[in-house]
């Protein structure tokens, strides 16, 4: 432990690849930001939602549901079109960090089943929206709040088994001398959880992740393939301890709890959006289909502006987590060597600026997370 100790203390710095990989990225979050930003800015004030609500009407016979249906298409086919060039450069920079394992029609083909599953859901979620707007002009925030609740929670529920697998292989993790350790830890804790499973990621990156996903009887960890193949048996179960931590303290609940409260927020607000869009004539009336991009536009808005808070609500989820993991292994050092191995093969900013981390970064640094493993250490090492 002592040894360990005396190891960590100088952190690795970032090397010039991990500073500009990282930086183009953000640009390109950005822009995509930006570009969305402007998109639904100009359908509204141009009126050509009105005109694509027109042909959605004709070609649709009138058909008020059909009409629905037709238009989300084409809004969608439109964006897609809009943001494809920053998509394809995004592609490019992961392959040219080496960090792709795909090649150009592999990647076209998830971006078409990307569309697809967009389309899928979108279509559901803007029927129900429109019929519940129809129906209950007075109260449509509420109700279509309630039952995108119940929407969410099923699909978060529904996910690990109908979503994920459209675009990943993932199978029951077969090492036992793994599984052993992870229900040493799940005794532990006094808990459960349903599955591990290797995640077959290493068909479209270089990069290792884990995840905790799924609720009630759904709930399962994840383990990347790209995390199992090179990482020891210690440092996986300090890995599969953090994600237990997020089981234990209920992050997924928490996290669920959040959004119902903004998702609250976001219905009130596009309410106000539409009386004010319809009062002074941008539409006819609030079922006018052709305002969908004025919702999302108040939708993309409030997520920008709670995008620090609740970045900031996550990294206390992910400290807590690690707190956890620290505690369930019998040493932080295989924290430490993960920690440091996740960042090189993922070429992650061991310490990018404040204002980055502040906005953008859902988990502490990992200059930070390292420092906290050694203090933990330093005020648990009594032997
Ligand atoms: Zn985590």
């Amino acid at each position: 432990m002592l040894k360990f100790a005396a190891n960590n203390s100088e952190i690795a710095a970032d090397t010039p690849d991990a500073v500009r990989y990282n930086r183009i990225r953000r640009w390109l979050e950005i822009g995509d930001f930006v570009l969305g930003l402007g998109f639904l800015l100009g359908m509204v004030l141009t009126g050509w939602s009105g005109q694509l609500r027109d042909w959605a009407y004709r070609a649709a016979f009138q058909n008020y549901t059909l009409a629905v249906l037709l238009y989300v298409v084409m809004l969608l086919a439109l964006a897609k079109l809009v943001s494809l060039a920053l998509d394809y450069s995004g592609f490019r920079l992961e392959c040219r960090y080496q960090l792709s394992n795909q090649r150009l029609r592999a990647w076209l083909k998830d971006e078409a089943k990307g569309f697809i599953v967009t389309f899928v859901i979108a279509a559901i979620v803007v029927e129900l929206l429109y019929f519940v707007i129809r129906q209950y002009p007075e109260n449509w925030w509420l109700i279509t709040w309630a039952l995108f609740m119940v929407l969410f929670i099923a699909m978060a529920q529904l996910a690990p088994l109908i979503l994920f697998p459209i675009f990943y292989k993932f199978e029951p993790l077969e090492d036992e001398e793994l599984k052993r350790r992870l229900v040493r830890l799940s005794e532990q804790a006094g808990t459960r959880v349903r599955g591990v499973y290797k995640w077959n990621l290493s068909e479209k990156s270089k990069k290792a992740n884990a995840a905790l996903t799924g609720l009630g009887n759904t709930r399962r960890i994840i383990l990347a393939d790209t995390l199992l193949d090179n990482y020891t048996p210690d440092e996986i179960e300090a890995v599969l301890a953090h994600e237990l931590g997020h089981h234990v303290h209920r992050h997924i609940l928490k996290s669920i709890i959040v959004q119902a409260g903004i998702t609250l927020l976001g219905f009130w607000a596009a309410n106000w959006a539409l009386h004010y869009s319809v009062d002074h004539h941008f539409f006819e009336q609030l079922s006018d289909f052709a305002n969908l991009p004025l919702l999302a536009l108040v939708s993309v808005v409030l997520s920008f502006l709670l995008m620090p808070a609740l970045n900031a609500f996550s990294r206390f989820n992910e400290r807590q987590a690690d707190r956890y993991a620290f505690e369930s292994i019998a040493s932080v050092g295989p924290f430490v060597s993960s920690m440091n191995k996740l960042a090189t093969q993922n070429l992650a900013e061991r310490t990018p600026s404040k204002w980055v981390e502040w906005f953008f970064h859902s988990h502490p640094s990992i200059s930070r997370r390292l420092a906290a493993a050694e203090s933990w250490n330093r005020s648990h090492a009594v032997s």
